[in-house]
C-alpha cells in the first residue's frame, strides 16, 4: 500500500434540549409514542407559520462561543428544498448562506493540534423513518427538533485525532449542558469527510461522505475502514467518483449511497417567514459572560489548583458531574489526591455508565467526602470503606450510620479490644491446648498466629499495634493464673 497523508473533516449534528421544537409549541422530547409531539407546523402543513424559538439561537450562540467562532450578528435561515418523506415541507429550514458562528477552533491536547471550525448554523431535525421487511412507518416526533451543526475544517489525520476531537467536542458540549449527546439515541450525530493525498505523486482521491455514524467506536471504524479503501484505490490509479457513503455496523465496512451525478440541487432561498437574526453586541457580551467553566480552563485550573497529575486532571474536568463531584467533595474533605484515586478506582469501577452514572448518583459528594475524612484520619481501614462506599451506591445512605449499623466501624475502646481478646485466647487455648507453651518457646510464631486469628476476629477493624499489646497483657495474665 502506498504511503499517503490521510484529510478528515467532521459534520456534526447535536439536538438541542430545549423544552420546546425549534418553530411551534410542541414538546422537544423522545417519545415511544410515534407522533405524539406534533402539530401543523412541525407537519409543514400550508398556511401554518413558523416561530423561531428564541432558547435555540441562544444555545447556538453559546457553542459558538465555546468553540471560539466569530459570531455573525446579522444572519438569517434559509430554505433548503429537497423531497423526502421525512420532510412533509418538502424543505428544511437551515442556515445555508450565512451561519451563525465561522472561524472557530478547539484545540487537542494529546494531538496538539488546532481543527478548525468552519461554521456552527442552526437547523431543524426531520422526521424519522422505520423501516420494516413490508412497510415504513414514519414518526415526525423529530420533525422541528432544533439542531446545531458543526462543520470542521479538514484538519484531522488520522483515527486517533478523529477520536480526541470527538471526544473533546462532546465534553465540552457537555459543560454547555445544550443537549443530551446520546449518540446512540441520535442527538449527536457526526459524518465523515475522508479522502486521501499523495503528496510524492501530486495524486489525490475525491471526498467521500460518510454518514450513519452512531458512535465514537463506529466514526473511527469507519475512519479506519475508508481511509484503507482509498488509499488502496489510490495506490492502483483506480479512477474514483466522489460519493454519498453508509456505514454498515454489522459488516463493518461502508457502502455507497448516492453517487455524485445524483447530488441535490437544493435551490436554498432565504425562509420568508422567519424575520433575519439580528444579535446585539450585549447580547454577545452578556451570553460570554455567563460562560461556565470549559473543560480546557478547568484542567488548567484543576492542575494548578489541586496539585494533579495530568492523567488524574484528564478525567476530573472531562464531565461537568464529574469535576462538581470531586469539588464538592473536597469541601468536606480536602485531600485532592486521595479523592481523585477513590473516584478513578474504586467509584467508577463501581458504575456501569462510567463517568456518565455521576449525573444521577445516589452517592452524594458530601457523604463521599465524609467517608474520605473518616478513612483519612484511620477511624475507617480501606477495605471497610470499600464497602461502605459500595453500599452508598445502592441505598444513598449516610456513611457514618452504615458503619454503625453493620459493625463496620474502627473498634478504638481499649475494653472491647481486651473483651474480645480474652474470648479468643480462652478459645483458642482450648482449641489448640498446646498454643500457651509455644509461646513461651517461640512466642512469634504463637504471636503471629494469635495476630491472624484476631485480625480474622475483628474483620480488620482493630489498630494492630493494639491488638498486639492486648494480646501481650491477655497471655500474661493466663500465665498468672495458670502455671505453665
Ligand atoms: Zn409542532
Amino acid at each position: 500500500m502506498i504511503k499517503a497523508e490521510t484529510v478528515i473533516g467532521l459534520e456534526i449534528h447535536v439536538e438541542l434540549n430545549t423544552e420546546t421544537k425549534i418553530f411551534c409549541g410542541c414538546k422537544n422530547q423522545a417519545s415511544k409514542n410515534p407522533n405524539e409531539y406534533i402539530c401543523p407546523t412541525c407537519l409543514g402543513y400550508p398556511g401554518a407559520l413558523p416561530r423561531l424559538n428564541k432558547k435555540v439561537v441562544d444555545y447556538a450562540l453559546k457553542a459558538a462561543l465555546a468553540l471560539n467562532c466569530e459570531v455573525q450578528r446579522n444572519t438569517h435561515m434559509d430554505r433548503k428544498h429537497y423531497f423526502y418523506p421525512d420532510l412533509p415541507k418538502g424543505y428544511q429550514i437551515t442556515q445555508a448562506t450565512k451561519p451563525l458562528g465561522i472561524k472557530g477552533k478547539l484545540y487537542l491536547e494529546k494531538a496538539k493540534k488546532t481543527v478548525g471550525i468552519e461554521r456552527i448554523h442552526i437547523e431543524e431535525d426531520t422526521g424519522k423513518m422505520m423501516h420494516r421487511s413490508d412497510d415504513t412507518d414514519i414518526d415526525y416526533n423529530r420533525s422541528g427538533v432544533p439542531l446545531i451543526e458543526i462543520v470542521t475544517a479538514p484538519d484531522l489525520s488520522n483515527e486517533v485525532e478523529l477520536l480526541e476531537f470527538l471526544e473533546e467536542l462532546k465534553n465540552l458540549l457537555a459543560f454547555l449542558e445544550i443537549s443530551d449527546l446520546k449518540m446512540e439515541e441520535g442527538s449527536l450525530r457526526c459524518d465523515l469527510n475522508i479522502n486521501v493525498i499523495d503528496q510524492k505523486r501530486g495524486t489525490k482521491t475525491p471526498v467521500m461522505e460518510v454518514k450513519n455514524l452512531n458512535s465514537f467506536k463506529g466514526a473511527v471504524k469507519a475512519g479506519l475502514y475508508e481511509q484503507k479503501r482509498l488509499r488502496k484505490a489510490l495506490g492502483k490509479n483506480r479512477e474514483l467518483t466522489k460519493e454519498t457513503r453508509g456505514w454498515d455496523q454489522k459488516r463493518e465496512e461502508t457502502k455507497t449511497l448516492r453517487k455524485k451525478e445524483d447530488s441535490l440541487e437544493y435551490q436554498y432561498f432565504i425562509e420568508p417567514e422567519i424575520l433575519p437574526l439580528q444579535l446585539s453586541q450585549r447580547k454577545i457580551r452578556n451570553t460570554a459572560g455567563r460562560m461556565p467553566e470549559l473543560p480546557q480552563q478547568k484542567r488548567v485550573r484543576f492542575k494548578k489548583q489541586y496539585d494533579l497529575p495530568d492523567y488524574d486532571v484528564g478525567i476530573l474536568a472531562k464531565n461537568p458531574y464529574v469535576a462538581d463531584f470531586f469539588e464538592q467533595a473536597l469541601l468536606v474533605c480536602y485531600a485532592p489526591k486521595r479523592i481523585s484515586n477513590w473516584i478513578m478506582t474504586q467509584l467508577l469501577s463501581e458504575m456501569p455508565k462510567g463517568l456518565e452514572g455521576f449525573k444521577d448518583l445516589a452517592l452524594k459528594p458530601k457523604d463521599f467526602g465524609k467517608l474520605m475524612t473518616l478513612i483519612e484520619e484511620g477511624k475507617v481501614p480501606k477495605k471497610i470503606g470499600e464497602k461502605v462506599l459500595k453500599e452508598i451506591l445502592i441505598t444513598g445512605e449516610d456513611p457514618e450510620r452504615i458503619l454503625k449499623n453493620r459493625n463496620l466501624g474502627k473498634i478504638t475502646d481499649p475494653e472491647e479490644i481486651q473483651k474480645i481478646v480474652a474470648e479468643l485466647v480462652d478459645q483458642l487455648s482450648t482449641q489448640y491446648p498446646e498454643l500457651l507453651k509455644d509461646y513461651q518457646k517461640k512466642p512469634d510464631k504463637a504471636m503471629k498466629f494469635l495476630m491472624g486469628k484476631g485480625m480474622e476476629r475483628t474483620g480488620g477493624r482493630v489498630d494492630p499495634e493494639k491488638l498486639r499489646e492486648s494480646i501481650k497483657q491477655e497471655l500474661l495474665l493466663k500465665f498468672q493464673q495458670k502455671e505453665y
